[in-house]
């Protein structure tokens, strides 16, 4: 690929800067303030670095992980105001699934040939609803961790899908409890600005969402080697240097605990039944720019993912700002925490990454850089990743799920939906990964 160093086009203005970047030096935060201000040829050279410097961790290739989601509880402590998945203790939707509904997920899921169960779920509702307490009791367990660490067993030991849990804020108990039921573990840092616990503000009455808070669980988790999935949120009312200094507080955190396998780049979506209805959300130009930017800050390793859903114009653009993965995708459910935004198929996932250069691979939800490492993978799920990897560390061709042909009108805008989404919306006929389903 042409370098920066010699493309005629570069602009003056950032081209020391981006030159000094492939030279393996990171921007400073000043730096990266005014490369997020970026316009016009200096954008573009931005991205032509950006996606350099994914070209030296990743080549040419973007990846993705077969899903199912498993929203194991929607009751939540937080009140986080742009968020449609968490219902009131009184709503007709609140729910906790019962382990029958758990299992009908996942075995849709392996039927599909799927390898992540991801659960996402409220964090901590025992601690307010009573509502939440009595559905444990009657499900045998006193605390969420509990019941969630007893369902990802499960899942493993019927399925064989790998637990991938995201499940906000912990204690280093809880993450113990969790560690051998999980691959991989998630928790988004959001944005590190704890302005946005304020009144009115996008965390108000959220205190999982304080950013310390969510330091300390990934570097708990760090330390007893769970590889972590996080990231940011961008169109939540933070200022451009908080989107910048949040990615700058990720870079600092996997300098002192090595366990961020993925950082997602995420875009805010105005949900017409949450107080952000009227929000402007982030254009594609603007999560271009972020996306570039955590290259930039990140380094080439680092896995920098976009989910393709929530920008359903234009993913295929954030392939030329550095991204190297598609994140977890399902054929099978719903991603409850957007329901209005159906997963593309992997058909048009595989076809838009073609358009644009890149090989799609699936993966597993650990990446093979932890995958690889005895310090961060152990059994009984080192036997089942062995199972399911080439030497690339992604997963087999011949395991991969069936791909199916996208209808003409999923191109278009995200159909807003009411409630939440059925647990699942698509079955497959057979189990087996390598089957090829019809729609
Ligand atoms: S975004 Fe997550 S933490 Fe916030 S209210 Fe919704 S479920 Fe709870």
């Amino acid at each position: 690929m042409t370098s920066l160093h010699t493309r005629p086009a570069a602009a003056a203005g950032l081209q020391p800067l981006l030159c000094r970047a492939l030279d393996g030096v990171t921007p400073s935060r000043d730096e990266a303030y005014a490369l997020a201000r970026a316009q016009g040829t200096d954008l573009a050279a931005l991205f032509a670095a950006a996606s350099e410097l994914r070209e030296r961790g990743w080549g040419r290739t973007v990846t993705y992980s077969r899903k199912v989601f498993i929203p194991l509880t929607n009751l939540c402590r937080d009140h986080c105001r742009y968020c449609t998945f968490a219902q009131a203790p009184n709503s007709p939707a609140a729910r906790t699934l019962t382990p029958n509904e758990v299992l009908l997920i996942a075995r849709a899921g392996a039927a599909a040939g799927c390898k992540e169960a991801l659960f996402s779920l409220g964090e901590r509702p025992e601690e307010v609803y009573e509502r939440s307490r009595s559905d444990l009791r009657a499900l045998g367990y006193a605390t969420t961790s509990e019941y969630l660490a007893a369902m990802c067993r499960l899942v493993f030991e019927e399925t064989g899908l790998m637990p991938h849990a995201n499940c906000g804020v912990l204690d280093p108990w809880e993450l113990e409890l969790l560690r051998p039921w999980n691959v991989s573990m998630g928790l988004m840092l959001e944005n590190i600005s704890e302005r946005l616990l304020g009144p009115g503000l996008a965390h108000a009455g959220s205190p999982g969402k304080d950013p310390a808070l969510r330091i300390k669980t990934i570097e708990d988790a760090g330390r007893l080697g769970i590889p972590f999935t996080t990231g940011i949120l961008i169109g939540i009312g933070e200022t451009l240097e908080e989107r910048i200094d949040s990615i700058f507080a990720i870079r600092d955190m996997q300098e002192r605990s090595g366990n961020v396998q993925e950082v997602i780049i995420q875009n805010f979506r105005a949900k017409d039944d949450t107080p952000m209805r009227s929000e402007g959300e982030p254009t594609a130009i603007e999560m271009a720019r972020t996306i570039a930017i955590a290259r930039l800050v990140l380094g080439p390793e680092m896995s920098v993912q976009a989910p393709p859903n929530l920008s359903p114009d234009a993913y295929g653009f954030y392939l030329l700002a550095g991204i190297n993965d598609w994140g977890g995708v399902s054929p099978v459910t719903a991603d409850h925490i957007n329901p209005e935004a159906p997963w593309p198929k992997i058909e048009e996932l595989r076809e838009i990454s073609e358009e644009a250069g890149f090989a799609l691979r699936e993966r597993l939800a650990i990446y093979p850089r932890f995958s690889q490492n005895p310090a961060t993978i152990r059994e009984p799920f080192a036997g089942r990743v062995a199972a399911l990897v080439d030497e690339s560390g992604y997963v087999r061709p011949e395991l991969q799920g069936s791909t199916l042909p996208a209808p003409a009108e999923r191109r278009g805008r995200p159909v807003r939906r009411d409630g939440p989404a059925p647990l699942i919306l698509r079955e497959f006929p057979a189990a087996g990964a390598a089957q090829e389903a019809q729609p």
